[in-house]
């Protein structure tokens, strides 16, 4: 225990006190056992003892009665006097057994140990018994002798008193003793209570002192303590901080106690002078809070200033474009009469200062809706070949115009299948394009599509970087930060040479920093620039996407190719191509090279890639010399999209085996490839098969009505139609269709309907004719849907309002020709839809459009160029119209405007424009709520305003090619 003391406690005020008492504890138990042993042990002799003594005084009690009795007159003195009357010897022998008796009593008496007293009444007894003994003797000399009773009793006589006297004695001496004995014992117990009550007394006694002593000390070493510790804590409490802490010096836990509380009372002290310097922080605080609430009132009027511009920008630029319009139309109309060339100069400088204004005005609402926060994402599900396709579509023709060299490469481990606001991407893509466009004069366009190494997306997600790269003009380090800032342009000249309003990369950056992107570029002056943006996007994991068809060749068969190319870039970028095709290939800018290697080992190459870029000349010569030296190698050309006549020309050339229209990409090189293996040269007539001359007329006689309410298409569907031979009444909606059919002296063969139309639409026209059909038994032709949105539902939805067939738009002329040869044969077989053919297996998604475009230009011819103006008239409008409708919140307006626009520019070519137009359709259509509508709407507009810009410019292009090439044609060989 002390051991335990020692070690628990270290100090020593404690400790003694411990000490103290567990010393006392171990008195009091010392004492306690020792007293309990000794009572114990006293009161078991004592109890022995007097047993022993009681046991004895019985005995002897009872001996003292034997001993009576063996004397009295069943006994000794009976047989004695007996024997004197009756002489009878058994019993003398009697009185002598009896004397025996008494002897042994006496014996066993004096065993039990014999006092003074009781030897002397034993000895008188035993005298009296030895006195019977010898007067027997004499009595039986006496019977012997005859005598009478009478005459031996007084000779033989013996005083007995004494003996009995003494054995009584004898007895009430053993009582007396007994009775002595048994008040000592009671006496003795009478002590040991007493005893025992002081042993009690004395212990209680102790455990009081102990008590006492313990609870005196624990007052004066701890309680005490304690409480004037504790007073001076309530002190702290009360902040009463001027006080002293008392036992600070005391060895023990009470001054370590006071220690800790006198640590307290320092840092409480602290704080007490930090709570000071926070209040008046904090009333610091506050005025400042004040003062920013004022700021954030201020700001909030600010905001609402700002709303309030934006919509008064909205307004303004609406009702500002409108006289702008009508200057730019004027302009143009005096431009295309016969001016003095001052006047002429003039109103061009009234032309372009218009346009430059229109451009800010629009830059300036554009970017103000975005300021303002009116801009929301969408997650839709789009594909990134399908998306840069639409984009290139766009940029390419001019970028081609100006002979620069243009690369669009996806890697391919990049996932094409993505979610995401593609329109926004497309916008700023379109925009980095567009100026990488304008400020590059030679050298090459890149849009490079790589995973972001830098980003760990989730799983799930794409982490990409889009990258535009240009050999143009640069930007100097110093400008380079400014660029993004809005109306910030680099140096002057530059602006004055190319234009602009300085907002495209500000509003691309908006838009990027809404997409949670970054935004960024390098560039070296007089070198060129990258522009990138980096996105992440989620993946599209649906198995409903298109599966990728391009397969590459098998490693084993060890293909070679030759690419004759005069750019280094474009050449690596191919290389990379075709080694994901798994072909190798040897590269050269200089066509003898390619020649010696064709030499050197005719059969070692399978295929040679030409990119011809815009010089054509000599090229069928250089194909032929090739095909001379090696005849099985297949030539594949890469041909600006630009040059649709030359391709036409070259095509037909039996010695090319492929064209590639650029930008080249994975998907259309496979296809080259595949064409250059497969096809039969005998068949081909030109690569884009128009088929004009074989089917002109082949339907002549028959008669179709043509229902329709856009311009553009009805034109150029009209053009078709004629083309193959047919007579076309034309109707603008449903209603004038219906009373055509009703007419008496018309009888239709075909009918093809549109399905939107004002008035009344395709589906309902179609019902309302078979009605009539039924009940007026009109022989009825067949109806043919004519539907921009070629998805599966449009099929069911047209048959079941009644019409027989339907050919998507753009409609192309080998379409149509397989559907007029289904429904104005002999035996039409009404079973299956007409799915768009295509005429060759290789045309790629992207070539379609321009194949509408190439094929409205044959069919039209000079009529081509006053289609296009209508085109860019009737765009216009539709843009006019569409903005209207935003700013008169009149959706109806919108849809059917965007529908419109989407319907023509499809058949134009304008794939980009007719996507936008599409979404803001589709908007109208999927949203019930108004204002959120005008809201996604007034965020497209930009976009929308952006690729009409575009696509009318590249429009232009294609048209000016077509007319350069008609007058340059015999220059080609
Ligand atoms: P702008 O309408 O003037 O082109 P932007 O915001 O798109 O407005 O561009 C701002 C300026 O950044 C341009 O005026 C030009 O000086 C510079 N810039 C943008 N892209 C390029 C590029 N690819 N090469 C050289 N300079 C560029």
């Amino acid at each position: 225990m002390f051991k335990f003391i020692k070690n628990q406690f270290t100090n020593m005020r404690i400790k003694t006190l411990a000490y103290i008492a567990s010393f006392a504890i171990f008195c009091i138990l010392i004492s306690v056992t020792f007293s309990a042993i000794y009572l114990t042990d006293k009161a078991n002799n004592l109890e022995a003892a007097w047993e022993k003594f009681d046991k004895k005084a019985v005995t002897r009690i009872n001996l003292l009665k034997e001993i009576q009795s063996k004397m009295g007159y069943g006994g000794m003195v009976h047989n004695f006097k007996n024997y004197i009357l009756r002489k009878d010897p058994k019993l003398l022998i009697n009185f002598y057994k009896s004397t025996r008796e008494i002897d042994i009593l006496i014996a066993q008496y004096k065993n039990l140990g014999i006092r003074p007293v009781e030897e002397e009444s034993l000895s008188i007894i035993k005298k009296t018994k030895d006195k019977y003994k010898t007067m027997a003797i004499l009595a039986e000399k006496l019977v012997k002798q005859n005598k009478s009773p009478l005459e031996i009793d007084p000779l033989v006589k013996v005083d007995d008193t004494e003996a009995l006297t003494q054995i009584t004695h004898l007895k009430n001496f053993i009582k007396n003793e007994h009775l002595q004995k048994s008040k000592a014992v009671e006496k003795l117990i009478h002590k040991q209570k007493h005893y025992i009550f002081y042993v009690s007394f004395f212990k209680s006694l102790t455990i009081l002192c102990s008590l006492a002593i313990m609870f005196y000390l624990s007052y004066k070493r701890v309680t005490k303590p304690l409480l004037s510790i504790n007073k001076a804590m309530k002190k702290i409490k009360n902040d009463n901080l001027n006080v002293e802490i008392p036992y600070i010096n005391q060895k023990d836990e009470i001054g370590e106690l006071a220690m800790s509380v006198q640590v307290f009372l320092s840092r409480t002290r602290e704080l007490k002078i930090k709570e000071s310097e926070i209040e008046i922080y904090v009333a610091q605080l506050q005025k400042k809070q004040k003062q920013l609430e004022q700021e954030i009132k201020n700001a909030q009027t600010a905001d609402n200033a700002n709303k309030m511009k934006s919509e008064f920008l909205a307004t303004m630029s609406h009702e500002i474009r409108t006289p702008m319009n009508g200057i730019i139309g004027t302009a143009e109309l005096m431009l295309a009469n016969k001016l003095k060339p001052q006047q002429e100069e003039e109103v061009k400088v009234i032309l372009n200062s218009a346009e430059s204004l229109l451009e800010i005005i629009n830059g300036i609402l554009d970017f103000s809706k975005i300021e303002a926060g009116h801009v929301s994402l969408e997650d839709k599900k789009f594909n990134l070949t399908n998306l840069i396709d639409e984009v290139s579509q766009v940029v390419a023709p001019v970028i081609y115009h100006k002979n620069i060299e243009f690369i669009t490469d996806i890697e391919p481990d990049v996932n094409q299948n993505l979610v995401g606001d593609p329109l926004r991407i497309k916008q700023v893509l379109t925009n980095l394009l567009g100026n990488a466009v304008k400020f590059t004069e030679k050298g090459f366009i890149t849009v490079h599509i790589k995973k972001d190494s830098s980003t760990v997306p989730l799983e799930g997600f794409e982490a990409l970087i889009f990258e535009v790269k240009d050999t143009g003009i640069g930007i100097n380090s110093g400008t380079q930060n400014l660029i993004f800032e809005k109306f910030t342009q680099g140096d002057s000249s530059t602006t004055r040479t190319h234009g602009g309003t300085g907002l495209g990369l500000s509003i691309s950056k908006e838009l990027i920093k809404l997409m949670r992107g970054n935004i960024g570029l390098h560039s070296t002056q007089g070198k060129g620039s990258t522009f990138w943006f980096k996105l992440v996007l989620q993946e599209d994991r649906t198995d409903k996407q298109p599966k990728e068809e391009i397969k590459p060749f098998s490693k084993h068969k060890n293909i070679k190719a030759i690419i004759l190319d005069s750019q280094q870039n474009h050449r690596d970028f191919l290389k990379k191509k075709l080694y994901e095709l798994n072909i190798e290939s040897t590269d050269t800018n200089i066509i003898q090279d390619a020649y010696s290697l064709l030499n050197a080992n005719p059969n070692k190459f399978e295929f040679i890639f030409i990119n011809i870029q815009n010089s054509h000349k000599n090229i069928r010569k250089k194909i032929n010399y090739i095909k001379s030296i090696a005849p099985k190698v297949k030539v594949i050309i890469l041909a600006n999209p630009t040059t649709p006549s030359d391709m036409n020309d070259l095509y037909s050339n039996h010695n090319i085996d492929a064209l590639i229209q650029k930008p080249v990409h994975l998907k259309n090189i496979s296809n080259g490839l595949y064409k250059a293996l497969n096809d039969e040269k005998e068949n081909r007539k030109s690569y884009y098969k128009t088929e004009l001359n074989e089917n002109h007329g082949v339907h002549k006689g028959k008669k179709a009505l043509l229902v329709e309410d856009n311009e553009i298409n009805l034109t150029i569907g009209k053009n078709m139609l004629k083309m193959f031979g047919l007579e076309v009444d034309t109707a603008e909606n449903g209603l004038e269709a219906i009373e055509a059919i009703k007419s008496e002296n018309t009888k239709y063969d075909i009918i093809f309907m549109d399905c939107q139309m004002p008035v009344m639409d395709g589906y309902t026209a179609a019902s309302q004719i078979k009605e009539i059909k039924q009940k007026e038994n009109i022989e009825v032709a067949p109806i043919i849907a004519l539907t921009a949105n070629a998805m599966k539902g449009d099929y069911h939805k047209c048959i079941n309002s009644g019409m027989d067939d339907y050919i998507p738009k753009p409609v192309h002329i080998d379409a149509l020709n397989l559907l007029l040869d289904k429904w104005l044969s002999e035996n039409p077989h009404p079973t299956q839809p007409i799915k768009q053919k295509k005429s060759n297996k290789e045309e790629t998604e992207s070539e379609e459009p321009v194949k509408a475009l190439k094929e409205a230009h044959a069919l039209l011819k000079t009529e081509f160029q006053a289609l296009l103006d209508k085109f860019f008239h009737e765009s216009e409008k539709h843009l006019e119209n569409i903005i209207e409708g935003y700013t008169k919140h009149n959706a109806k307006l919108i849809e059917e405007s965007a529908h419109k626009l989407k319907s023509s520019s499809l058949q134009v070519g304008a794939k980009l424009l007719s996507s936008v137009a599409e979404e803001i359709e589709l908007n109208v259509k999927s949203h019930s709520d108004q204002q959120a509508l005008f809201n996604e709407i007034e965020t497209k507009l930009p976009y929308l305003k952006q690729s009409l810009k575009r696509s009318h410019e590249s429009l232009k292009l294609f048209a000016d090619n077509q007319a350069n090439h008609v007058n340059s044609k015999e220059t080609l060989n």
